[in-house]
Parts: C-alpha cells; structure tokens; sequence
C-alpha cells in the first residue's frame, strides 16, 4: 500500500504502529501530520464502534485509507473497566499517570488471585471507496498492586504479561510488538493487505 493515515494522536501507539508496519507500507501518516485532523467524539459502547468511527472520519477527511486503533484494559473484577473508558478513566484528558493511579485504586483490594485483565486492541481499516475491515487481539495478563518497569505507555506498568512473568512496560518495543494486542491485530491485518495485494 502506498499511503496510509493512522488516525491517532498517542504517541505510544504511533511508535508501535510505525514498528508493526514495517514493509507493509509506503508512507504512512497520522493526525498531527494534517492542520485539522478531525477530532472523533469517541462515545461508542464498544472499541468496534469507537474504531470504525475514527477510521470513517479520518478516510473522509483525507481522501485516503484510514486505520483506527481503539484499545483498552478489561479488568475482570471491576466488570471490564475501564475498558472503552480507559484513555479517560481518571477523568477526561486525563494522563497516564492519573489513569494508573486510578486503576490502583479500584484494584486495591482485590485479592491476588482475582486479578485477571486483558489488553484489547480493535484495529479499523476504511477506505475512502467504502471497504470497512476490522481486525481484533487481546493478551491476558493480570493488574499488579505497584507500576514496575520504564516502558511502553498506559497502563504497560500495571499490566503483568502472563507469557512473558514481566510488566508490559518491562519488555522492549521488539519484546511487546511480539505478543501485544496491537501485535495480534496489526499481524491479521498485515495478512489482509497481502492477500489483497
Ligand atoms: P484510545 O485512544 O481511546 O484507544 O485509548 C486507549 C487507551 O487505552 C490508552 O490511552 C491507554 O490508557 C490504554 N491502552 C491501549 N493500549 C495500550 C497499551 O498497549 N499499553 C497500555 N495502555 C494501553
């Protein structure tokens, strides 16, 4: 593919998306890249609704294929939150860092054993002539009572990656992009685009 918009303004998932990309397409650009990139109302009940809803704005606006990631935590003891709320969890325009102290404060007195959650990621891909694709990964892991490691963004410190024993923010890029909920959804897309071309 030769020219593709991202549309997100997260700077976490733009460097990971730039990552999973790699081969697959020529030129790839994002919502800072335009003077007014709409701003989509993200007020879907799911990550379909809210993806697909960006990825028709973003392909409208800009006449070209449009990808949306929506993506989340789903914390099994707090009934799935914050789930599609997980970019403003701690209040809109709320920062990571407010959102982790957030979730450390639902989570704090679930047992250990009771602490089971998943990264969701809904991937969305249309195109200005009306294609609509969606794309979905989830890994398991479980919410820890402390952040641990430097990396990533969101919730990657809270986040215990089951396969690997380590935070999501103790693993590389290389390390994340191999397993992560973006990962699994960019690898069916990625074969989509193949199949295709
Ligand atoms: P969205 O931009 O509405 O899709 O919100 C995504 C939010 O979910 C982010 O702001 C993070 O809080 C969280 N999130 C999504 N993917 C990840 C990830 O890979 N690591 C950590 N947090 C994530």
């Amino acid at each position: 593919m030769k020219h593709l918009v991202v549309a997100t303004r997260n700077k976490g998932k733009i460097l990971e998306i730039k990552a999973l990309l790699t081969g697959l397409v020529d030129q790839i650009s994002c919502a800072a890249d335009f003077v007014d990139f709409p701003e989509t109302v993200e007020n879907g009940a799911t990550f379909e609704e809210n993806a697909l809803k960006k990825a028709r704005e973003a392909a409208i606006y800009s006449g070209l294929p449009a990808l949306a990631d929506d993506s989340g935590l789903v914390v099994d003891a707090l009934n799935g939150r914050p789930g599609v709320f997980s970019a403003r969890y701690a209040g809109a325009d709320a920062c990571d860092a407010a959102n982790n102290v957030r979730l450390l404060e639902e989570c704090q007195n679930v047992p250990e054993n009771h602490r089971q959650a998943a990264f969701v990621c809904v991937l969305a891909f249309v195109t200005p002539e009306g294609v609509e694709r969606i794309f979905t990964g989830r890994i398991a892991g479980q919410i820890l009572s402390a952040p641990r490691g430097e990396g990533g963004f969101g919730y990657d410190p809270l986040f215990l990656v089951d396969v690997f024993g380590r935070s999501m923010a103790e693993l590389t890029l290389a390390e994340k992009n191999e397993v992560s909920h973006r990962a699994q959804a960019f690898t069916r897309f990625r074969k989509y685009l193949e199949a295709m071309e």
